[in-house]
């Protein structure tokens, strides 16, 4: 592999030479980058016996389980465009992926496939369906067959014979992923993503942290080969494209022990930094949040992470302070990136985040960054405006819908939709997505700013703000907070709160108070259209 072209095959090969060392943990499963590769090989043989080709697209549904990365890389290997589909979507909305991306195999678990089931007639592309963890009745499909049939269960990958990759030529340009947006603005678009695109962001994301060491004139320390194996905690789903990177550039590439969960719980969550010596705990803003906040945190010793890092939703300023404060020598990380941009685009951790709490950090390395006005023309540091991406891993369009591709990609740049601005360092620092802002009477109100001084109220777990229709003024602000547990506060003392940070026209008409924690995607976003409806936006 080392000589091989930036394809998923090398980043295979890569993953091949960790040999015994444990890639995969998940509930009592530990799976060897060896014993993960011959599962990987042997579904992939099994594939070009189903006569799948360079080009076809294989659907993954399923949680966060072993058999996800193994079915990744036996389609990848195969030269197939991998399409992992969300798995919180519903049955209809697993039908509009499965159709759209025409998919010829789908590789589902249980609980999914019974929620595809009334579907299965109307899905005439497919031609297998790979059933993991078959432990119910059969949908009675006869394109059914177990997985476990294939490559059997994760406790016995060691025991499968080995079998050569598929005779297919990978090339850097070719296709290889097809990841579906969070739908936070609208229907899920897929992101066709190709070799170099993913292989790229790999490797601009690994020299991000020596970066940091870079910019500050001194030397990235050496990796030692004696240190104990790193291990990362995994709570974003692999369908995400940020889930599916951890997957690949820390774990199989670095050498990273990646530690799953059935889905994400605190408790167990600190359980496991606990038993597998976590080093580092990534995911979305919130998660970071729920361990700081847990009453019960001091039962677990944490001490052996080393970043707690997150990204895809903005987070407040105020994380940062409480991860030194809470995790002592771990180091905080915040990171920028979208779909459409092969996950990470911007990063940065420790020191330099530290000195920027509200910045997610400069572009990665061969990645460009810009701020225009709504004409297109690039506007001067410190200035608010879209965000524009440039780079090896920014995606070549959008999956059958060329007119949303020529509006979003133009020239190799990608339109993000976000609102940033950068400094003259080329940091950024995301200031809303455009369609999140809000303009009362004229002003601007970009809700993060909000939310992010209400969350600084110590009784404050998680904010929103919405606009809500007003007919003088367009829309005013309107919030939704979640109390810290046993905590209390008054609308009006979170108002004279905000207005003491923010200008008066920012403070929030009106605050609805919830217990429960904010309804969010698999993404950790706010699903701010559900709190549109009940503002009657
Ligand atoms: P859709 O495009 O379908 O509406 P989406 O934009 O939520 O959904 P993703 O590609 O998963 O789909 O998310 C990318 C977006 O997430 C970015 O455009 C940005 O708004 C947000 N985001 C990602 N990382 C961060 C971050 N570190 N800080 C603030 N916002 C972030
Ligand atoms: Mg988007």
């Amino acid at each position: 592999w080392k000589n091989a072209p930036p394809t998923l095959a090398a980043v295979f090969g890569a993953g091949r030479t960790h040999g015994d060392k444990i890639f995969l943990v998940h509930e009592d499963e530990r799976v060897s980058f060896e014993n993960f590769s011959r599962a990987a090989l042997r579904l992939a043989a099994q594939f070009t016996a189903d006569g799948l080709r360079k080009g076809d697209r294989v659907a993954i549904v399923m949680r966060n389980l072993p058999e996800w990365p193994v079915a990744f890389f036996a389609a990848s290997l195969c030269g197939a465009i991998v399409t992992p589909l969300n798995a919180w979507w519903t049955g209809a909305e697993l039908e509009y992926g499965l159709t759209d991306s025409g998919a010829s195999i789908l590789v589902v678990d249980n609980e999914r496939l019974a929620r595809i089931a009334p579907h299965l007639p109307d899905l005439h592309d497919l031609t297998r369906i790979y059933v993991a963890r078959s432990t119910e009745e059969p949908q009675g499909d006869p394109r059914e067959i177990p997985l476990e049939s294939i490559i059997g269960t994760p406790h016995h990958w060691g025991d499968l014979a080995d079998r050569p990759a598929p005779d297919v030529a990978l090339v850097p340009e070719d296709d290889a992923t097809l990841f579906y947006t969070s739908g936070t603005t609208g229907k899920p678009k897929g992101a066709l993503g190709t070799h170099r695109n993913i292989v790229s962001n790999i490797m601009a994301s690994g020299f991000a942290a020596a970066r940091s060491y870079l910019r500050r004139g001194e030397t990235p320390p050496a990796p030692d080969p004696a240190a104990p194996q790193k291990a990362l905690l995994i709570s974003v789903p692999f369908f995400h494209a940020t889930g599916c990177h951890a997957m690949l550039s820390p774990a199989l590439f670095g050498g990273v022990k990646l530690v799953m969960m059935r889905k994400w719980d605190v408790m167990e969550a600190m359980a496991l930094i606990e038993r597998e010596r976590i080093t580092g705990c990534g995911g979305v803003p919130t998660i970071a949040w729920q361990i700081i906040e847990h009453p019960e945190r001091g039962r677990f010793d944490l001490s052996s992470l080393e970043t707690v890092s997150y990204g895809g939703a903005p987070s407040a300023p105020e994380l940062v302070r409480q991860i030194k404060k809470v995790f002592g020598k771990a180091q905080p990380g915040n990171g920028w990136g979208m779909t459409e941009t092969s996950a990470t685009f911007t990063s940065h951790v420790g020191e330099d985040y530290e000195l920027r709490p509200d910045s997610c950090g400069p572009a990665c390395a061969v990645c460009d960054l810009k701020v225009t006005d709504p004409e297109g023309n690039i506007l001067p540091a410190g200035e608010v405006g879209e965000l524009w991406g440039f780079g090896p891993n920014v995606v070549k369009g959008y999956w059958r819908k060329p007119e949303a591709s020529a509006e979003t990609f133009v020239d190799g740049w990608v339109r993000t939709g976000d609102l940033a601005r950068l400094d003259d360092e080329g940091f950024c620092f995301i200031i809303d997505r455009a369609k999140d802002m809000l303009i009362r009477g004229g002003e601007n109100i970009y809700c993060v700013e909000v939310e992010n001084a209400l969350t600084e109220h110590p009784a404050i777990m998680d904010a929103a703000l919405v606009g809500r229709p007003h007919k003088t003024l367009g829309e005013e602000p309107y919030a939704f907070v979640t109390l810290k547990p046993g905590t209390t506060a008054t609308e009006d003392e979170l108002r004279t709160f905000v207005a003491a940070r923010l200008a008066a026209f920012k403070v929030p008409v009106a605050i609805t108070f919830s217990n429960e924690p904010l309804v969010r995607n698999a993404n950790g976003k706010i699903l701010k259209t559900e709190l549109k409806k009940l503002v009657g936006a």
